[in-house]
């Protein structure tokens, strides 16, 4: 752990020198806006750092899946999934957001997913809901520093909208408004703000954003269930399509559907939006018959998988490959992988995004394998190998 780190640690010294090779343009880190500009101009002319950064061809690759991956950890307990380990262990959050951007994350993404107000009342530490907010952000914004990628914000889905209660939408406004001025106060280049069934919700999200986040732009991501349509019935394509025209700079889609069931939506989003979007799905074997991950069932029990066994149902990094391989030629500007990410799946779609970062220096190299390597050099456990291959037969 130590080793990784500091060799993370050196590598952070060169970034702040230079970007790194596996960046295709300058970094310009946001400054603080002066008050002058604020005042006198509006928030579509104000400069934008993340469209600066996904336009003319360039990309972003994104990581991910935080809460999954601690959960896995034993740090986060399902259920509830609040992200406690933010207070508990800060230095885990930390080595994660060095490990992402080891494998090629281009942003380094506030652990706040789960952290609002109404999850933390869930499990009885709304007092602590500021505190993990604030640190969560001080960890993400030390990693960007440090590294010299973006920093980013991130609001969610918040489990209690209800669009015909006013009750309802004004909480979940004012439960937006303090993570977004929480970030804002922390010097986000951008917020994500994700995972929306309810296209309303989302709507607000990003209309808390433009309100009260100073002219930080957004990043705004809907989750498709096994329909194509929102919660109220609106085409995915359509949704975003609206997202874009009211401001955010990113939309699309992240969470719940595999690589497989993803896709096919993307490739509408694609055609109706005319900025950058998003595609960051779940890493499981999601197909047509199970389009989410919700709806896996595990082979082995026959019983839902969602969400302890998912991994008998993980994605292959040759299918991740693919996956990112269809995404760029598809013209997704945005992509990143959410629940199931690890770093070995992150930096196969960084690599073929046309990066190299520090993790590939340990790509797989299977030529130096004893029995699948060089023949010249192996020859003589090519018949071990079959041994192996040949199973039981
Ligand atoms: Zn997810």
């Amino acid at each position: 752990m130590a080793s990784i780190r500091n060799n993370l640690n050196h590598k952070s010294t060169e970034f702040r020198k230079a970007p790194p090779k596996h960046y295709e343009i300058k970094i310009v880190r946001r400054k603080t806006t002066p008050s002058w500009f604020m005042a006198s101009t509006s928030v579509e002319m104000q400069s934008n750092i993340l469209r600066d950064r996904l336009t003319n061809g360039k990309t972003l690759v994104v990581a991910e899946g935080y809460v999954f991956e601690f959960e896995r950890r034993g740090y986060l307990q399902a259920g509830a999934f609040v992200p406690e380990v933010v207070t508990e262990h800060p230095e885990l959050v930390k080595q994660l957001h060095e490990e992402f951007v080891h494998a090629g994350s281009d942003v380094v993404l506030a652990f706040t997913y789960y952290g609002h107000r109404e999850k933390l009342r869930l499990i009885g530490k709304e007092d602590q809901l500021e505190v993990l907010n604030r640190k969560a952000l001080a960890i993400a914004s030390e990693v960007a520093r440090e590294t010299g990628m973006l920093f980013a914000g991130n609001i969610c889905n918040t489990t209690v909208y209800r669009g015909d209660d006013p009750d309802s939408v004004q909480a979940v406004r004012d439960m937006f408004t303090e993570q977004v001025v929480w970030a804002v106060e922390a010097g986000v280049d951008f917020i994500v703000a994700e995972t929306f069934a309810k296209f309303p919700e989302a709507m607000l999200a990003l209309e808390v954003i433009k309100e009260v986040g100073k002219g930080v732009p957004a990043v705004v991501t809907l989750a498709a269930s096994g329909r194509d349509v929102t919660a109220e019935g609106i085409p995915m394509e359509e949704a975003c399509r609206q997202l874009e025209e009211a401001g955010a700079t990113v939309v699309g889609l992240n969470c719940c559907r595999g690589p497989k069931t993803i896709l096919p939506l993307m490739a509408k989003i694609r055609k109706v939006c005319k900025g950058p979007i998003a595609c960051l799905p779940v890493t499981y074997r999601t197909s047509s018959e199970y389009p989410t991950f919700h709806s896996l069932i595990d082979p082995g029990s026959n019983q839902h998988a969602f969400p302890f066994d998912l991994p008998a149902l993980c994605c292959s990094r040759r299918e991740i490959k693919e996956f990112a391989r269809e995404c760029r030629d598809l013209g997704v500007e945005y992509v990143g992988l959410c629940c199931g990410n690890c770093s070995h799946y992150l930096r196969v779609v960084a690599e073929e995004y046309g990066r190299k970062p520090p993790a590939s220096k340990y790509s797989p190299d299977m030529s130096q394998h004893f029995m699948y390597g060089d023949k010249s050099k192996f020859e003589q456990n090519s018949a071990l190998l079959k041994t192996f291959q040949n199973g039981s037969s």
